[in-house]
């Protein structure tokens, strides 16, 4: 069975990259009708907090990957398997695969001249019984990883240091401890973060010296900016709850992830995860790195929004709605609006003029709205629409003449009258927006722009 795991360390926001890991994984559990271990490597005391690894398990059920499901395993948590790290390490120790060593970084930067060479194994024959533990690693030769992105990868041996896995007080570090745990809990294949690859010759190692064959590895492309930087999340926006928080669907996120680094073939972009899933394949996998491009994204989100059926729409909208606002009111508009947005919070500067009293004026709109023959044409607009038919097309004939009387085209006509109505130059159809708005509330609305 196909046993994978996603090893976050609870330590911030969820970010996309961590998301798209996941996704990768789970495509591969479900396909299979395999396991997703969630393991929380929560061993680095000082910087993990309860409610990060609360975030990490409610992000991955909003992508879809739910503590419910078949496929999922766990949570495990890291700190609870100190037993099974201590006694890796004592069992590498008595093997003569590791050794202690108390060295300072001092002592070998005396020895060696230099900060950078690495450890030179002055403690490998002493047989001390006290200090850090250090993994012996092979002088000659070559460590090869075959990883199912990037093919065969060589790392040198003697360009590997003796490294350590546990620290004088016998506390793992995460070279052993993530390895233990992934033997502990069977895991077939090791699917993370590019970053990674250099750790995992290491890695490869303990797992041999351990007696336990090594899982496949997949390391996957490092996510980039536009500028084609790492993402980081000093710089860029990381966290996919931010993304949550905006109004992107899960599904148009879990699809555009999908697409950093893999693609269904052909020139379809746009693919629900059901149809994804069977044709997830890790050898196809792009080592290159991935650009997370956020307006493309956009553009997904604004297509998946309007595949909603309308109802499904209406539902999601409702965080972005004050407790206030008519629901009726807002299901008779919802739908100009569904075709609109790229985000579902945009909804909220779509609709507020009809739940507000006085629509949210800012002096930028005003000034851009309230041009050339701006009065004349509030003005007229006002005496038509007392008595006009209150029907789209109705209102629409009546602007259209009041700016026939004036010289301006529909569209200039429409800039001050859809200010005074909704506070913005831009929005929903303007004709349909004054019938859901009423008469008499559009009556009062012109006046006041007029006074
Ligand atoms: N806790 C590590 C991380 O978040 C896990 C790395 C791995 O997947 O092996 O980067």
């Amino acid at each position: 069975m196909i046993r994978v795991r996603f090893a976050p360390s609870p330590t911030g926001m969820f970010h996309v990259g961590g998301a798209r890991s996941a996704l990768f994984n789970w495509a591969l559990a479900e396909q299979s009708g395999g396991r997703f271990v969630l393991r929380i490597e929560d061993t680095d005391a000082a910087r993990n907090r309860p409610e990060w690894t609360e975030g990490i398990i409610s992000a991955l059920a909003w992508i879809g990957i739910h503590e419910d499901s078949p496929f999922f395993e766990g949570p495990y948590f890291q700190s609870s398997y100190e037993e099974q790290h201590r006694e890796a390490v004592a069992k590498l120790v008595a093997a003569g695969r590791a050794y202690r060593c108390t060295c300072t970084r001092d002592d070998v930067k005396a020895r060696t001249g230099s900060e950078h060479r690495g450890y030179d194994g002055f403690c490998r024959e002493r047989g001390l019984a006290e200090g850090a533990v250090r993994f012996r690693t092979p002088d000659e030769g070559v460590t090869v990883v075959d990883d199912l992105v990037r093919g065969r990868v060589e790392f040198p041996n003697d360009a590997m240091e003796d490294f350590v896995v546990a620290r004088a007080d016998g506390s793992p570090l995460f070279a052993l401890a993530n390895v233990v745990d992934d033997i502990e809990m069977r895991i077939s294949h090791v699917v993370r973060a590019e970053e990674h690859l250099s750790n995992t010759p290491k890695q490869q190692l303990l797992w041999e010296a351990l007696g336990v064959t090594p899982p496949v590895w997949a390391h996957l492309p490092v996510i980039v900016n536009e500028k084609r930087q790492k993402l980081s999340k000093r710089r860029d926006k990381v966290a996919l709850e931010s993304y949550r928080d905006e109004g992107y669907l899960p599904e148009a996120m879990v699809n555009y992830l999908m697409l950093l680094g893999w693609g269904p073939g052909g020139d379809r972009e746009i693919m629900p995860w059901s149809e994804m899933v069977p044709l997830f394949r890790l050898e196809d996998v792009n080592p290159s790195s991935a650009f997370f491009d956020e307006k493309k994204l956009r553009a997904f989100n604004g297509e998946y929004i309007r595949a909603l059926p309308l109802d499904d729409f209406i539902a999601r909208c409702e965080p972005w709605l004050a407790p206030g606002w008519d629901r009726e009111v807002f299901a008779g508009i919802a739908g100009l609006a569904q075709t609109r947005l790229a985000v579902l919070s945009e909804i909220t500067a779509n609709v507020d003029f009809l739940f507000l009293d006085e629509p949210v004026f800012d002096q930028a709109s005003w000034d851009k709205g309230m041009k050339t023959s701006a009065r004349e044409i509030l003005t007229g607009y006002l005496a038509r629409l007392e008595k006009s038919d209150f029907d789209p097309e109705s209102l629409k004939t009546a602007l259209e003449e009041v700016g026939a009387e004036h010289g301006l085209k529909l569209g200039k006509a429409q800039a001050p009258v859809r200010v005074a109505i909704t506070g913005r130059t831009v929005g929903l159809p303007l004709f349909e927006s004054i019938e859901a708005l009423g008469r008499e509330r559009s009556v009062a609305r012109l006046r006041a722009a007029l006074t």
